[in-house]
């Protein structure tokens, strides 16, 4: 059999077969509309409604704050959308950071063109937002601080709790996208100060195409999709009843030995770093050396091109990524490479290896193996290279 090995599990992860057994009859068999009357259609309501409950269990929340989505990046629109219009008489300022997800960055530039004035904090060189920068941004036209709980390229996990009580020290709500962190990282929306948190059942083990988006009880927020009055009149569209039922059932497991599966992850990601540093030379580790997602590894190598590294993983079976995948394909080096202050150059050698449940030891030598093969292969194609051995 071929060898298939992937490490890119911030991008996306297998549907776990506890989780899809969950959603298999709400394909067929219990397949009534949550809003019918007849029990055909209140067995789904009882349904979408359990999840909503396992779900707002795993954030510390009330079930009456959680709204069902199609994903992160309707949960990201919604949150800056839906505040930034219900709330243009209270001011027109957002805070967010340099190092945003696509769903969080485009969708400010469009609130810009609205009108809107958006700050985009700097962050440092391992990724983390300037909070002196971010308290020095607020005036009396901020609506909302949108800061990411934990990076997709990079790892890094911001200070969440530190931004949630300047938020409310001010007055301001606190969105956060924390599609990285939730099944991963332990959340309570109310330790945290988190106003509104944006999450998709993707990237821990449940569907694509579902996600949810807690809203504290109170907040002014206007509705993204209008229609019909599904999750009580804020969410409009019948709901995706497999997708939520996978959900709940994929956030229940996802924190169910969080802290095991954890320990497990670390270890197999400095195991990754500790042999590739031991092994190849010009390389640097992006990201907050400690305080990163427990299975993410970004690297930058030297003298080579993400994308040839890439491929060259590819034809041994290994699937990475570089930057994040909504930006490979293109050229452009990842804006978060840029924004923790590497130059152009290298931030185009950078490799995303991101670990999860099924990663193994064994995959882990193998590609370290594969890596040091493939390194030094291109780098040997590199004139610049080359010299600088020489020069040695
Ligand atoms: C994946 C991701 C999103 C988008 O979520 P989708 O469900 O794929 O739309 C948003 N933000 C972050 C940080 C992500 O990693």
């Amino acid at each position: 059999m071929e060898k298939f090995i992937y490490m890119d599990n911030s991008a996306t992860t297998p549907v776990k077969k506890e989780v899809l057994e969950e959603m298999l009859p709400y394909f067929t068999e219990k397949y009534g509309n949550p809003s019918s009357i007849y029990s055909l259609g209140s067995q789904s309501k009882v349904a979408v409604e359990a999840s909503r409950e396992k779900i707002a269990k795993a954030i510390g929340a009330n079930s009456r704050e959680v709204f069902f989505t199609a994903g992160g990046s309707e949960a990201d629109n919604w949150a800056l959308k839906g505040v930034a219009f219900a709330n243009r008489k209270k001011g027109n300022h957002i805070i967010t950071s340099k190092i945003e997800h696509h769903g969080i960055l485009h969708t400010c530039q469009y609130l810009e063109k609205q009108g809107f004035r958006v700050t985009y904090l700097d962050v440092d060189e391992y990724g983390i937002v300037d909070l002196n920068q971010l308290r020095e941004s607020i005036t009396d036209d901020t609506i909302l601080i949108s800061i990411m709980f934990a990076n997709n390229e990079i790892g890094t996990i911001q200070p969440i709790k530190e931004i949630g009580e300047i938020a409310k020290e001010k007055g301001v709500y606190f969105h956060t996208d924390a599609v990285q962190a939730v099944g991963h990282i332990k959340i309570d929306v109310n330790e945290l100060n988190i106003d509104i948190l944006s999450m998709s059942a993707h990237k821990f083990y449940g569907p694509k195409g579902i996600g949810a988006l807690y809203i504290r009880q109170g907040v002014k927020i206007d509705p993204l999709i209008t229609g019909g009055g599904q999750e009580r009149n804020r969410r409009a569209g019948t709901e995706n009843v497999p997708g939520i039922v996978g959900m709940g059932k994929a956030i229940e497991l996802a924190y169910e030995n969080v802290d095991e599966h954890n320990e497990r992850l670390i270890s197999l990601r400095e195991k990754l770093i500790d042999k590739v540093f031991k092994n190849i030379d010009h390389v640097r580790l992006n990201g907050h050396p400690t305080n990163r997602l427990p299975g993410n590894v970004n690297l930058c190598f030297e003298f080579i091109e993400g994308e040839s590294l890439l491929l060259s993983l590819d034809m041994e079976g290994i699937a990475g990524s570089s930057g994040s995948a909504c930006t490979s394909g293109t050229l452009d080096p990842s804006h978060v490479l840029l924004a923790i202050g590497l130059p152009h150059e290298i931030a185009h050698g950078s490799l995303r290896l991101t670990l999860g449940d099924f990663n193994t030891e064994e995959e882990v030598d193998y590609v370290v193996e594969k890596l040091i093969e493939i390194v030094s292969r291109l780098r040997a194609m590199s004139p610049l290279y080359e010299k600088i051995k020489e020069d040695k």
